[in-house]
Protein backbone atom coordinates (compact mmCIF):
# COMPACT_ATOMS: atom_id res chain seq x y z
CA UNK A 1 0.00 0.00 0.00
CA UNK A 2 1.35 3.74 -0.99
CA UNK A 3 -0.07 6.28 0.65
CA UNK A 4 1.36 9.77 -1.00
CA UNK A 5 1.44 13.14 1.00
CA UNK A 6 1.87 15.78 -1.55
CA UNK A 7 5.04 17.37 -0.91
CA UNK A 8 5.62 20.77 -2.66
CA UNK A 9 3.94 22.90 0.43
CA UNK A 10 2.47 23.05 4.04
CA UNK A 11 2.40 20.87 6.60
CA UNK A 12 3.81 17.67 4.93
CA UNK A 13 5.96 16.00 7.89
CA UNK A 14 2.90 16.07 10.10
CA UNK A 15 1.44 14.36 8.37
CA UNK A 16 4.04 11.85 6.95
CA UNK A 17 4.44 11.24 10.92
CA UNK A 18 0.31 10.56 11.41
CA UNK A 19 0.03 8.52 8.28
CA UNK A 20 2.89 6.41 9.59
CA UNK A 21 1.86 6.02 13.40
CA UNK A 22 -2.04 4.81 12.30
CA UNK A 23 -0.59 2.30 10.05
CA UNK A 24 1.66 1.12 12.52
CA UNK A 25 -1.35 0.83 14.99
CA UNK A 26 -3.66 -0.44 12.33
CA UNK A 27 -1.17 -3.45 11.19
CA UNK A 28 -0.80 -2.19 7.66
CA UNK A 29 1.87 -2.75 5.79
CA UNK A 30 2.85 -0.06 3.65
CA UNK A 31 5.13 2.96 2.93
CA UNK A 32 4.18 6.71 3.11
CA UNK A 33 5.54 8.72 0.13
CA UNK A 34 5.78 12.73 0.00
CA UNK A 35 4.34 13.26 -3.67
CA UNK A 36 6.67 15.89 -6.00
CA UNK A 37 6.51 14.57 -9.18
CA UNK A 38 3.85 13.59 -12.07
CA UNK A 39 5.16 10.17 -12.04
CA UNK A 40 4.65 9.39 -8.59
CA UNK A 41 1.05 9.80 -8.73
CA UNK A 42 0.66 6.66 -10.75
CA UNK A 43 1.05 3.77 -7.99
CA UNK A 44 -0.23 5.80 -5.13
CA UNK A 45 -3.48 4.36 -3.17
CA UNK A 46 -4.40 7.15 -1.34
CA UNK A 47 -3.25 11.17 -1.78
CA UNK A 48 -3.53 13.29 1.29
CA UNK A 49 -3.32 17.36 0.43
CA UNK A 50 -1.78 18.83 3.40
CA UNK A 51 -2.32 22.95 4.65
CA UNK A 52 -0.37 25.19 3.64
CA UNK A 53 -1.03 28.27 1.21
CA UNK A 54 -3.60 27.28 -1.06
CA UNK A 55 -2.71 29.38 -3.93
CA UNK A 56 0.93 28.37 -3.93
CA UNK A 57 0.27 24.63 -3.47
CA UNK A 58 -1.91 25.50 -6.50
CA UNK A 59 0.71 26.99 -8.46
CA UNK A 60 3.27 24.27 -7.70
CA UNK A 61 0.71 21.36 -9.35
CA UNK A 62 1.61 23.26 -12.65
CA UNK A 63 5.09 23.64 -12.38
CA UNK A 64 5.15 19.99 -11.48
CA UNK A 65 2.73 18.62 -13.55
CA UNK A 66 1.09 17.06 -11.05
CA UNK A 67 -2.75 18.82 -11.51
CA UNK A 68 -3.97 16.41 -14.21
CA UNK A 69 -2.90 13.54 -12.90
CA UNK A 70 -4.27 14.00 -8.98
CA UNK A 71 -7.57 14.98 -10.90
CA UNK A 72 -8.26 12.00 -13.06
CA UNK A 73 -7.01 9.30 -10.15
CA UNK A 74 -9.53 10.83 -8.07
CA UNK A 75 -11.93 10.49 -10.61
CA UNK A 76 -11.49 7.19 -10.60
CA UNK A 77 -12.03 6.41 -6.96
CA UNK A 78 -8.50 6.85 -5.39
CA UNK A 79 -8.91 7.90 -1.95
CA UNK A 80 -8.12 11.57 -1.31
CA UNK A 81 -7.95 13.71 1.75
CA UNK A 82 -7.58 17.55 2.05
CA UNK A 83 -6.50 19.83 5.03
CA UNK A 84 -7.09 23.40 5.64
CA UNK A 85 -5.10 24.07 2.18
CA UNK A 86 -5.71 21.06 0.95
CA UNK A 87 -9.53 21.54 1.60
CA UNK A 88 -9.29 24.61 -0.60
CA UNK A 89 -8.03 22.83 -3.31
CA UNK A 90 -10.81 20.08 -3.31
CA UNK A 91 -13.87 22.45 -3.95
CA UNK A 92 -15.10 23.61 -6.87
CA UNK A 93 -15.85 26.96 -6.34
CA UNK A 94 -13.96 29.70 -4.44
CA UNK A 95 -14.69 33.28 -2.74
CA UNK A 96 -12.92 36.35 -3.84
CA UNK A 97 -9.73 35.69 -2.06
CA UNK A 98 -9.33 32.47 -4.53
CA UNK A 99 -9.94 34.33 -7.39
CA UNK A 100 -7.68 37.11 -6.90
CA UNK A 101 -5.09 35.32 -6.19
CA UNK A 102 -5.84 33.31 -9.11
CA UNK A 103 -5.88 29.79 -8.14
CA UNK A 104 -7.14 26.92 -9.75
CA UNK A 105 -8.88 24.83 -8.10
CA UNK A 106 -9.17 20.77 -8.48
CA UNK A 107 -12.83 20.86 -8.44
CA UNK A 108 -13.23 17.44 -6.92
CA UNK A 109 -15.73 17.90 -4.67
CA UNK A 110 -19.62 19.77 -4.47
CA UNK A 111 -18.00 22.74 -2.62
CA UNK A 112 -17.46 25.96 -2.25
CA UNK A 113 -15.10 27.57 0.10
CA UNK A 114 -14.55 30.98 2.09
CA UNK A 115 -10.87 31.20 2.51
CA UNK A 116 -9.96 33.12 6.41
CA UNK A 117 -13.73 32.61 7.37
CA UNK A 118 -12.64 32.85 11.08
CA UNK A 119 -11.46 36.38 10.73
CA UNK A 120 -8.71 37.72 12.72
CA UNK A 121 -9.65 37.34 15.98
CA UNK A 122 -9.57 33.59 15.66
CA UNK A 123 -6.74 33.24 13.35
CA UNK A 124 -6.04 30.19 15.10
CA UNK A 125 -8.20 28.46 17.54
CA UNK A 126 -8.54 24.58 18.73
CA UNK A 127 -11.98 23.02 20.09
CA UNK A 128 -12.93 19.47 20.82
CA UNK A 129 -15.56 18.56 17.78
CA UNK A 130 -17.73 16.28 16.85
CA UNK A 131 -17.16 14.67 13.36
CA UNK A 132 -19.99 12.36 12.46
CA UNK A 133 -19.18 8.85 11.74
CA UNK A 134 -15.71 9.57 12.60
CA UNK A 135 -15.19 10.77 16.18
CA UNK A 136 -16.44 12.42 18.89
CA UNK A 137 -14.51 15.09 20.72
CA UNK A 138 -12.03 15.22 18.14
CA UNK A 139 -9.22 18.05 19.33
CA UNK A 140 -9.27 20.31 16.15
CA UNK A 141 -6.67 22.47 15.19
CA UNK A 142 -7.59 25.54 12.82
CA UNK A 143 -5.36 27.61 11.93
CA UNK A 144 -6.55 30.95 9.48
CA UNK A 145 -9.60 28.28 8.70
CA UNK A 146 -11.70 28.47 5.80
CA UNK A 147 -15.38 27.66 5.97
CA UNK A 148 -16.97 25.22 3.42
CA UNK A 149 -20.46 25.27 1.76
CA UNK A 150 -22.26 22.41 -0.39
CA UNK A 151 -22.70 23.62 -3.81
CA UNK A 152 -26.81 23.10 -4.91
CA UNK A 153 -27.78 19.69 -5.90
CA UNK A 154 -23.98 18.40 -3.85
CA UNK A 155 -23.39 15.07 -3.54
CA UNK A 156 -21.10 15.89 -0.86
CA UNK A 157 -22.08 15.56 2.85
CA UNK A 158 -21.28 18.03 5.86
CA UNK A 159 -19.98 15.91 8.45
CA UNK A 160 -18.51 18.58 10.85
CA UNK A 161 -19.56 21.80 11.92
CA UNK A 162 -18.34 24.54 14.60
CA UNK A 163 -20.33 27.60 15.15
CA UNK A 164 -22.52 27.34 12.23
CA UNK A 165 -19.95 26.75 9.69
CA UNK A 166 -19.38 23.72 7.99
CA UNK A 167 -15.94 22.48 8.81
CA UNK A 168 -15.91 18.91 7.41
CA UNK A 169 -17.14 17.31 4.10
CA UNK A 170 -17.40 13.78 2.95
CA UNK A 171 -18.06 13.08 -0.78
CA UNK A 172 -17.80 9.29 -1.61
CA UNK A 173 -13.95 8.86 -0.75
CA UNK A 174 -12.93 12.01 -0.82
CA UNK A 175 -12.69 14.26 2.13
CA UNK A 176 -11.97 17.93 3.54
CA UNK A 177 -11.52 19.27 6.95
CA UNK A 178 -10.74 23.24 7.35
CA UNK A 179 -9.01 22.07 10.37
CA UNK A 180 -5.29 20.20 10.79
CA UNK A 181 -6.07 16.72 12.11
CA UNK A 182 -2.26 15.90 11.70
CA UNK A 183 -1.41 18.33 14.74
CA UNK A 184 -2.47 16.24 17.22
CA UNK A 185 -1.52 12.70 18.58
CA UNK A 186 -5.06 11.71 17.86
CA UNK A 187 -5.16 9.30 14.68
CA UNK A 188 -8.89 9.18 14.15
CA UNK A 189 -9.34 10.94 11.32
CA UNK A 190 -6.50 9.67 9.45
CA UNK A 191 -7.80 5.55 10.72
CA UNK A 192 -11.18 6.42 8.65
CA UNK A 193 -9.53 7.40 6.03
CA UNK A 194 -7.41 4.63 5.50
CA UNK A 195 -9.70 2.13 6.11
CA UNK A 196 -11.08 3.38 3.09
CA UNK A 197 -8.31 1.39 1.44
CA UNK A 198 -8.68 -2.15 3.68
N1 LIG B 1 -6.00 30.10 4.63
C1 LIG B 1 -5.01 29.27 4.00
C2 LIG B 1 -5.25 29.13 2.51
O1 LIG B 1 -6.36 29.31 2.05
C3 LIG B 1 -5.04 27.90 4.59
C4 LIG B 1 -4.41 27.92 5.95
C5 LIG B 1 -3.87 26.58 6.34
O2 LIG B 1 -3.70 25.68 5.52
N2 LIG B 1 -3.54 26.48 7.60
O3 LIG B 1 -4.34 28.82 1.81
Amino acid sequence: MFVGVLGVQGAVSEHVRTLTKTMYEMGLDGNVEVVRKGDQIGKLDALIIPGGESSTISRLLDTFELREKIISRAQNGMPVMGTCAGSVLLSSQGDEAVERSETKLLELMDTSVIRNAFGRQRESFECLLDIDGIADSFHAVFIRALELALLPGSNAKVIAEFNGKIVGVEQGDILSFSFHPELTDDIRVHRYFLEKLV
